[in-house]
């Protein structure tokens, strides 16, 4: 994949830079695709308006009106909020096959995504909580119910 992003700095970071920034467990499973324990994480159950940014790099990943229960244990969405927001691969890991998701601002690890979602999309974004940061203040973000 070509850089072509333009705030790239954070594609540019060391792996030293990485682990500076982040917590142990955020590096874990950011940097080195790593998955948090089921039913564990902060934004599991929140049905706050807002919008869920990147925990890497900050950058708007998906908002809270398209966020659904998945009852999987992890914060789960129907969507990006942009079509550039979250970059998919092919992740042949542990004999299955599955669509990795990651930042496209920052090619941090997300989460997977799986094509038995609700509607529109029928897409699952099934996604780390320790990826994420919930920004409440953010205009344009509704509550999951879309009020
Ligand atoms: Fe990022």
């Amino acid at each position: 994949m070509t850089d072509t992003h333009k705030k790239k700095p954070d594609r540019s970071l060391s792996d030293a830079e990485w682990r500076q920034r982040l917590t142990d467990e955020q590096y874990r499973v950011l940097r080195h695709k790593g998955t948090e324990r089921s039913f564990v994480g902060e934004c599991v159950d929140t049905k706050s308006g807002g919008i869920y940014r990147c925990a890497g790099c900050g950058e708007p990943l998906f908002s809270s009106a398209t966020k659904f229960d998945s009852g999987s244990g992890w914060p789960s969405f129907w969507e990006p909020v942009g079509t550039d927001s979250v970059v998919m691969r092919v992740d042949l890991s542990h004999g299955m096959r599955r669509t990795e998701a990651e930042c496209g601002h920052c090619g941090s690890h997300l989460g997977h995504v799986f094509p038995d979602g609700p509607k529109p999309t029928g897409e699952r974004y099934c996604v780390n909580s320790i990826s994420l940061a919930l920004d409440p203040d953010d205009a344009g973000g509704r509550d999951a119910d879309g009020e």
